[in-house]
């Protein structure tokens, strides 16, 4: 099975080793190597913007965050970070807080851990230019990138709730501990959270667990694993699509 060069190029970058038969094994007597052929993604899109009032909404959020003084980090960020992608598609992503990059440059996952994230989407066929919406728990820098406090996830909190009520996403991906023990308000580890499907809100939207990517630069060994996250988290909106 032939496999699109730029996708075998994302496969390659999240750590996934492509096998093909080596030429003349079929003919020659010799076993065919296994070969690793994850389902092609079908393309999927951002979905119709929304109403004019959400286009009001997203300029007061963007405002409101720009100017939020709510918790002590204002004082040593450079700017806030709101989120990067559509105003409305199916597919959310939800890390913790910006890093150095990210409080420089004003957008998610934008330095190394970033670039690991968006070859896993693109991997499935996502892209934050084109079908998936990224953003933090924290809109603003923690100082030397400690963990967020929880008086300053309670701040800031309300603001991710208002994207995901305008972004209307029909899945959530909780990249890492902290988002995802965050927007379940549960103190498990990552390691029971994953390969379940959780439900955020009064929409009960879908919410899948996997690595924070930051993680993942640290340890390739779980690439794999993180790979079957997305792919469990693209069966899951699927299934939720068609039920
Ligand atoms: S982290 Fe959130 S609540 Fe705190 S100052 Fe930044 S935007 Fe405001």
């Amino acid at each position: 099975m032939s496999i699109d060069p730029r996708r075998a190029e994302y496969l390659r970058t999240i750590g996934i080793d492509l096998w093909v038969p080596r030429a003349g094994a079929l003919g020659g007597g010799a076993a065919a190597a296994a070969c690793e052929s994850p389902p092609a993604p079908r393309p999927i899109r951002a979905r119709a913007p929304g109403l004019a009032e959400d286009t009001e909404a997203w300029q007061r959020l963007r405002a409101e965050v720009r100017g939020c003084t709510r918790c002590a980090l204002h004082q040593s960020r450079t700017q806030a970070v709101l989120g990067v992608g559509p105003e409305r598609c199916d597919w959310m992503v939800v890390g913790e807080a910006p890093g150095a990059e990210e409080d420089r440059r004003g957008e998610p996952f934008v330095g190394r851990a970033g670039k690991l994230l968006d070859a896993m989407l693109r991997a499935i066929g996502l892209g934050r230019d084109a079908n998936v919406y990224i953003a933090n728990i924290l809109k603003s820098r923690p100082p030397g990138n400690r963990d967020p406090r929880p008086e300053e996830v309670q701040a800031c909190l309300p603001y991710l709730h208002r994207q995901i009520e305008l972004v209307q996403p029909r899945l959530l991906l909780a990249v890492g501990r902290i988002a995802a023990q965050n927007l379940l308000g549960t103190d498990q580890s990552l390691g029971k959270l994953r390969g379940r499907v959780h439900r955020f809100g009064e929409r009960n939207v879908p919410l899948v667990v996997t690595y924070h990517p930051a993680y993942l630069l640290r340890s390739p060994a779980d690439k794999r694993q993180a790979w079957e996250d997305l792919k469990f988290a693209r069966a899951t909106l699927a299934r939720s699509l068609t039920g």
